[in-house]
């Protein structure tokens, strides 16, 4: 694989607190995505938001305002990551749909390709910057639109499941599954907006968790443990 796009989960960042950051976490997903770059490997990142807040957080207020703090919520997790990215060694920059003044660069293909071509890991924040949207889409998204070889989909649990193993201690976990038998049978990978983009841009997605050792590495270099979504 030459061009990935790693998606975080925001809860995943914030490791066994739940919310904010966990420095450690961060820093041994930064270990790990630097051992890609240095075997050519160009890295896009996308984190989610869900650490500090989601849409549906608020039952109160309207949900184009929520889901814009949500939007926020993401940059500010990747300006978080992107330096701890820096503070291991590489070269970052972030990207996000909307002008954030001087906090980001205003995302295009040519400059986020500009970019990668100079050696630098990406970040794209925001998600789509449009409400209604989820930062799961907003990954395929960008995936499609840097044909990236493929999105890697770090998450807090190994892979994908027949059915929740928190509740069923006898769910399956899927070595290789379809996006199409992902649709059919409603398995919570990402949101049904992301899947079908994925289906019809074809777009494989490799899930696994964040919390196993070395797993993003691992899903590199071939020994992947976790659940391959074909296309
Ligand atoms: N969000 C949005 N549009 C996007 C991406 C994200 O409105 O394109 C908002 C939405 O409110 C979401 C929050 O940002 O709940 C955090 O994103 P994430 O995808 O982590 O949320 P989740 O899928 O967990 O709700």
């Amino acid at each position: 694989m030459k061009r990935i796009l790693l998606k975080l989960s925001g809860e995943a960042l914030a490791g066994d607190k739940k919310t904010g950051f966990d420095e450690a976490t961060c820093i041994g997903v930064a270990e790990q995505v630097r051992q890609l770059v240095e075997k050519g490997i160009q890295v896009t990142v996308v984190t989610g938001g869900g650490n500090f807040w989601r849409g549906r957080t608020s039952e109160t207020i309207d949900r184009v305002k929520a889901d814009q703090i949500g939007m926020l919520a993401t940059v500010m997790n990747c300006i978080y990551v992107s330096d701890i990215f820096r503070h291991v060694g590489m070269k970052t920059e972030i990207f996000t749909p909307f002008t954030c003044g001087a906090f980001t660069t205003l995302f295009s293909k040519d400059a986020a390709n500009a970019a990668l071509e100079e050696g630098k890991v990406i970040f794209f924040a925001g998600g789509t910057g449009h409400p209604y949207f989820s930062t799961d889409t907003g990954a395929v998204l960008r995936a499609i639109e840097i044909e990236a070889d493929a999105m890697l989909l770090a998450k807090a649990i190994d892979g994908i499941y027949d059915s929740d193993p928190k509740v069923n201690p006898e769910a399956k976990k899927y070595d290789e599954i379809s996006i199409q038998e992902v649709i059919d049978k409603k398995l919570a990978a990402v949101d049904l907006t992301a899947s079908i983009l994925c289906l019809e841009n074809k777009m494989p997605m490799l899930v696994f968790g964040l919390n196993e050792d070395n797993s993003i590495v691992e899903t590199i270099s071939g020994t992947f443990t976790g659940t391959k979504v074909t296309v």
